[in-house]
């Protein structure tokens, strides 16, 4: 008899206890996080190479968070992406020579480690780009590859001994042993995964890193390994699990530039994927000045994310570096660009920042010109300023910079700062789920977020006309509001405007 009160009594105290402990220490670290994407050749210069580089950008960090809950002019960003920074023969990096180095003009390995210590100290997480579908073709594993029949390196890639006539015969190059596969450039050869040593190299890599103190990792072209989408899950999900034998609370996004569909097959093996459809669906509706269906689609994704994995960690964007830059999709219009940032940095999921985004940064392709460098002060003559390319977009003296922009509270980089700062101190924005809230027409757009028993209710003027929306309930906080006037229980809603408030 005692023994089985016992027992009734632990149950108890654990049903009680479980979702306390569910609610507090299980969540990833990344699930509530904020990312900034950065080209580590555009941000920050310490040599006066106007080359980018880990020093420059070390001593630049402060910028993005300095690690103290009271400062005011930091991004507030909770973990970095960095781009590739690998040793390599392009000005991008996504074709490396030597996954074990860091690129020289960036620095050397104690230059990285030294970064990664002082972002561990203000408490960013670093994630570094991998990119093993291919490597160079300077890589001295496909030198050696190509070079002999018997070389120990010969199944590291795909051959054909005759040009193969079945399948994409355009993506074959010919060398003196045999024609080899190349999925993106003749220069950038695939690496074959069928072949175990591969994917033990992959593992070494990451482990390496790992060791170095990274914290995850960004996967490039994650559905490109293999043309079928059920192997490259497999792969990924044999590398994660290997990953999270090392390092439990691992973060792996992936790159599947497609349909929710298909992205929502990869969360089989990842715990992460980019969620390109959303930021199309975000970016249309800011431009046509009308929702678009913004909350019924995020909903009808999650539940597809959801099935494949419970615990989906859902990376939500605005443009990336493959992309022209948000602000110029909308012709230049600042309000259009914060608009766009006010709704996904509302919306649930992890927002990942490309950076300039933040300072209204313009650019489009080719590629180059969505990279430039990134702007510290208006007359770009400050010491840690990059200029590896002459700008075609972001040039001195047009307004916009660090600099210019710090000053003026009611900037585009002010508007993100509030707006990072509101997810972090509102669990519901970071962490809750979504409704849509009904609104008179679909130039405004009105959704709840809940968590616990936080309410937070969001409100966006899409159009460049005033609007008006009524409150059911009493705002018990102003979060933030952005040309908007609250009227007792009525908000007049000013051009592309903003208000998020706490609600019982
Ligand atoms: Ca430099």
């Amino acid at each position: 008899m005692k023994k089985i009160v016992k027992i009734i009594f632990i149950s108890i105290l654990l049903i009680i206890l479980f979702p306390l402990y569910a609610s507090t220490e299980n969540i990833p670290w990344y699930k509530d996080a904020v990312f900034y994407e950065i080209f580590v050749r555009s941000f920050a210069d310490s040599d006066g190479d106007k080359i980018g580089d880990l020093i420059g950008l070390t001593q630049k960090i402060n910028y993005l968070n300095t690690g103290s809950k009271e400062s005011e002019n930091d991004l507030k960003i909770d973990a970095i992406w960095l781009m590739p920074i690998f040793s390599s023969v392009s000005y991008h990096g996504y074709d490396v020579t030597d996954y074990y180095d860091i690129n020289p003009e960036y620095g050397i390995l104690e230059d990285f480690e030294t970064f990664i210590s002082e972002a561990h100290k203000r408490g960013i997480k670093v994630i570094l780009d991998l990119v093993v579908n291919h490597t160079s073709s300077k890589h001295p594993w496909f030198i050696s590859a190509s070079s002999s029949y018997t070389s120990p390196y010969r199944d590291y890639y795909v051959w054909s001994t005759q040009k193969p006539d079945k399948g994409p015969v355009n993506l074959w190059y010919q060398k003196p042993t045999g024609y080899y596969y190349a999925l993106f450039w003749s220069e950038m050869p695939d690496l074959n995964f069928d072949n175990p040593k591969v994917r033990q190299e992959v593992k070494k890599i990451a482990k390496f890193w790992i060791e170095k103190g990274v914290d995850g990792f960004r996967l490039d072209a994650a559905k490109s390994i293999y043309d079928e989408n059920y192997k490259n899950i497999s792969w990924w999900q044999e590398f994660y699990n290997y990953l999270r034998g090392i390092k439990p609370d691992i973060y792996l996004v992936g790159e599947v530039w497609d349909n929710e569909f298909t992205i929502a097959e990869y969360y089989k093996g990842l715990p992460s994927n980019f969620n390109f459809p959303l930021s199309d669906k975000i970016i249309s509706s800011v431009a046509n000045q009308k929702d678009l269906g913004i909350v019924e689609f995020i909903n009808y994704e999650r539940d597809l994310f959801r099935e494949n994995n419970s615990d989906f960690a859902d990376a939500i964007f605005l443009r990336n570096h493959d992309q022209n830059r948000v602000k110029t999709g909308f012709g230049g219009n600042i309000d259009k660009a914060i608009l766009a940032a006010s709704i996904y940095l509302t919306l649930p999921g992890t927002p990942f920042i490309y950076y300039g985004e933040e300072i209204g940064m313009e650019g489009a392709k080719p590629d180059e010109y969505i990279r430039e460098p990134f702007k510290w002060t208006d007359d770009m003559k400050s010491p840690e300023q990059t200029y590896w390319i002459k700008p075609f977009y972001n040039l001195p003296n047009n307004g916009i910079s660090v600099e210019t922009l710090d000053k003026d509270p009611k900037s585009i980089l002010n508007q993100y700062r509030k707006l990072i700062r509101s997810r972090i101190n509102h669990k519901a924005l970071a962490l809750g789920d979504i409704e849509k809230v009904k609104t008179k027409d679909n130039s405004t757009l009105a959704y709840i977020r809940y968590y616990g028993d936080e309410k937070i209710l969001v409100i966006h003027n899409l159009n460049r006309v005033q609007n008006t929306f009524s409150l059911k309930d009493n705002v018990q906080e102003i979060i933030y509001l952005r040309n908007v006037i609250l009227n007792e229980n009525e908000l007049i809603l000013g051009a592309f405007s903003t208000a998020i408030v706490k609600i019982p």
